[in-house]
């Protein structure tokens, strides 16, 4: 009935997996052939009905109950959702234009040209590969193309953001490149480009990447472009969460200042489907990018999703300067005001941000995961990452926090002073429980509520979660689209 447990899944996921599969599956099997028992199953129309209401739950919780600050996510304008959710889907995409190998594609196959043209308009791009699933799969694609495996890379570290999939337990290394850490300027926020260039020279790259999970500041991209020059590198600009202040025009583009190759999540600040963008100037780059789209890693690509985009990007292209600075505004503004209220942010020379999206220094609220836990009971969605600051033991030390969909709900920098007082309650509440109960995990029992302190704060949370789903009803539409 059930799959074997997985032995290298942490106990508590096991546990978890195992009671979501008996409460929504049944006990058993009816053959017993497997779990030795005949304990009955849930017939597959329930099944399928438990599938639509956990669905409809978390649509509940996320367009209505809770505030979205978690900058790696956003809502689709309901017009790109349609589409997604469209019969496209599951039809066959594969080959150019004109010369599609399967009959019967010739909307779709102008869908895919649109959408790659508004990828490239936006983007100020020559080139733009659509066929990206992720961007997860754009990096693969960007070191596929500019690297074999053996290569040595320079990539932004965990420190400064940097994703995993630069690194060796993610695309990266799994293709068999060979990555080093970028040497890191806290200060920006960024790479020190004095030691970097240093560690160029030294380790002659074949391509060095920036950009990560949380971007405070400009990175230097056009220095970072010089040093690639003198040791023969290319350069990978991952915009999977700046690509909204860039296609905003709120950062420079990384592709104007040098960048050989832009990588993107499209679901992030740019609000549209999970999938991926890869943009270019180089055309040789370009040329191998198209043969690694097909026929190398994809074969039909989910032309809904291609169609989402579509829509996602003609919204950027309209309204898409609004949008993004109405982003930039509201960080730095909730950034102030809960700095204002003595939950500090982390800060860079120049201050909180300059983007969409900043960090908050956890230590004080029980680390990055408690703060975040604490946060969700009263309806504020967000996560921990790692901060450039002091450590906190056994944990993360900071937790992320972001713009992008309260403010394509339709909130302002106005909205953020009452959005700060809140957050501001519920961090204390947590943090007074942290105070009670030095000795064990505070986590379960904010999780739990299960002493004293913990129903008190439990109500304490509660109570905000009631108010913020109240005020949530207040934001129920999709703004900035065309
Ligand atoms: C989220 C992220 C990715 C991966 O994107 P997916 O679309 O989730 O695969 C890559 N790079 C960075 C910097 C990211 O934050």
């Amino acid at each position: 009935m059930f799959q074997t447990p997985q032995t290298w899944v942490p106990a508590g996921s096991r546990e978890r997996i195992e009671t979501i599969s008996r409460t929504h599956l049944g006990e058993g099997d009816p053959s017993g052939s497997r779990s030795g028992t005949t304990a009955p199953t849930v017939p597959m129309g329930e099944v399928v009905a438990g599938i639509e209401d956990l669905i409809a739950a978390s649509d509940r919780l996320h367009d209505e109950e809770a505030f979205n600050l978690n900058p790696a996510s956003n809502v689709l304008n309901p017009r790109a959702a349609a589409l997604l959710s469209s019969g496209s889907g599951p039809r066959t995409s594969l080959g150019y234009a004109g010369e599609k190998y399967e009959m019967g594609l010739k909307h779709i196959e102008q869908v895919e040209v649109v959408t790659a043209e508004l990828a490239a308009r936006l983007f100020n791009a020559s080139f733009a590969e659509v066929r990206v699933p992720s961007g997860a799969m754009a990096n693969l694609y960007a070191f596929m193309a500019t690297c074999s495996p053996g290569d040595d890379i320079i990539a932004s570290p965990t420190t400064i953001g940097g994703h995993v999939t630069h690194h060796a337990e993610g695309a990266a290394g799994l293709y068999g490149l060979h990555t080093t850490g970028s040497p890191v300027s806290i200060d920006a926020y960024s790479c020190d480009l004095d030691a970097l260039a240093n560690m160029a020279r030294e380790v002659k790259p074949r391509l060095i990447t920036m950009g990560g999970s949380l971007n405070l500041f400009e990175h230097p991209v056009a220095k970072v472009r010089e040093i690639a020059d003198e040791v023969g590198a290319h350069l990978l600009f991952d915009a999977a969460h700046v690509c909204g202040m860039i296609a905003g025009r709120q950062w420079a583009n990384p592709l104007d200042e040098g960048a050989h190759l832009m990588s993107m999540s499209t679901y992030k600040s740019l609000g549209g489907p999970s999938h991926g963008l890869l943009l270019s100037n180089d055309a040789e780059l370009s040329q191998r990018i198209d043969a690694i789209a097909f026929p190398g890693l994809t074969a039909n690509f989910d032309a809904g999703a291609v169609a989402a985009l579509g829509v996602t990007l003609a919204d950027w292209i309209e309204c898409g300067e609004d949008y993004a600075s109405e982003m930039r505004a509201s960080a730095s503004t909730l950034a102030d005001e809960l700095s204002a209220r003595g939950v500090e942010p982390f800060r860079c020379a120049e201050g909180f941000t300059d983007s969409h999206q900043f960090g908050l220094l956890a230590a004080p609220f029980g680390g990055g995961m408690t703060a975040a836990r604490t946060l969700e009971r009263a309806g504020f969605l967000t996560s921990g990452i790692g901060l450039p600051a002091p450590e906190f033991p056994g944990g993360q030390n900071g937790l992320r926090v972001g713009t992008p969909e309260i403010v394509r709900r339709g909130m302002t920098t106005a909205d953020m002073p009452r959005m700060a007082e809140l957050m501001t309650r519920a961090l204390e509440a947590g943090q007074a429980l942290c105070a009670a109960d030095q000795e064990g995990p505070s986590t379960a029992r904010v999780r739990h509520g299960s002493t004293r302190h913990g129903s008190a704060t439990e109500a304490i949370l509660s109570d905000i979660a009631a108010e913020v789903s109240t005020w949530r009803k207040d934001f129920t539409e999709v703004r900035h689209t065309a």
